[in-house]
């Protein structure tokens, strides 16, 4: 970064960075082999900023003393979270929480309207009985808790699930509340193995695919049956992402779902799977 200033700049107004796959533009810009371009794709780093800079960065970054060479590319993202209609919105998994009762994780953007006790835009999916607002995660973590009046859609949940970061590259399962399943390759990811605890730093993720409004909430899980299951994440909506030629990209926007259970203090956490 010392080396390129126009680089210090750009991250100054990013608002999301992540490692992961990178759909390459210009091929000419991968000289590397370490990080060969595949099928038009190519490992790097993405920035993403909210405002439509005309000079939008993107160029090669020197690692391990310039051994490496890892791509950088800067795109202007709008973010469309897809719970705000109605009567929409999805839970992602179930817990009970300390006093015994059940309890549901959702998108915080679908239930911040209502204050706790409140009937919120969410429906048990076995009984159909309003869920009610319980709290909202802190800081910039898009994660709320309501309780499940009717006790929960148990038996539709096995055992408590395994909570994993998303990877670069692999293939996920979005459990879309309103769409249905759908498999997406997880494109750039800030989720860490060392799973920084903090409500000011979200641990995203982006994929391929993208479901439509009312799916926010829904579960995304690991694409081999195992059990116990592996809970990655919650979805959120989707991201328009436009880089400087002009190629515009939808990517799904999720939120990793440990963080999630972490700062609503949920434990032993069941996905719930909606179809
Ligand atoms: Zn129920």
């Amino acid at each position: 970064m010392a080396d390129d200033p126009g680089l210090g700049k750009t991250l100054e107004r990013a608002g999301f960075i992540a490692t992961g796959i990178l759909r390459v533009a210009f091929p000419d810009m991968a000289p590397d082999p370490q990080f060969p371009v595949v099928e038009g794709f190519q490992f790097g780093a993405m920035l993403l900023t909210g405002a439509d800079h005309p000079e939008r960065y993107r160029g090669l970054i020197p690692l391990e003393g310039g051994r490496t060479m890892v791509n950088v590319r800067e795109v202007a993202a709008s973010i469309n979270l897809q719970g705000r209609t109605g009567t929409d919105g999805c839970i992602a998994a179930v817990y009970t929480d300390e006093r015994g009762s059940p309890c549901g994780i959702t998108a915080r953007h679908v239930v911040n309207r209502y204050r706790r006790g409140d009937r919120v835009p969410l429906q048990c999916f076995d009984c159909g009985n309003p869920a009610r607002m319980l709290r909202s995660a802190p800081g910039l973590i898009d994660a709320a808790s309501v309780s499940l009046p009717c006790g929960g859609p148990h038996y539709r949940c096995p055992e408590p699930g395994l909570l994993r970061p998303a990877l670069e590259g692999e293939t996920l399962v979005l459990h879309l509340g309103q769409s249905g399943r759908d498999e997406a390759t997880v494109m750039a990811s800030l989720s860490t193995s060392s799973q920084i605890k903090s409500a000011a730093i979200p641990q995203h993720f982006l994929t391929d695919r993208h479901g439509y409004p009312g799916d926010s909430g829904s579960l995304i899980t690991g694409l081999e049956f195992a059990q116990p299951a592996d809970l990655v994440g919650m979805y959120l909506g989707e991201a328009d992402c436009e880089d400087r030629e002009g190629i515009l990209e939808t990517y799904g926007y999720a939120l990793d779902l440990k963080q999630a259970a972490d700062m609503l203090g949920a434990r032993n956490i069941r996905g719930n799977y909606y179809g």
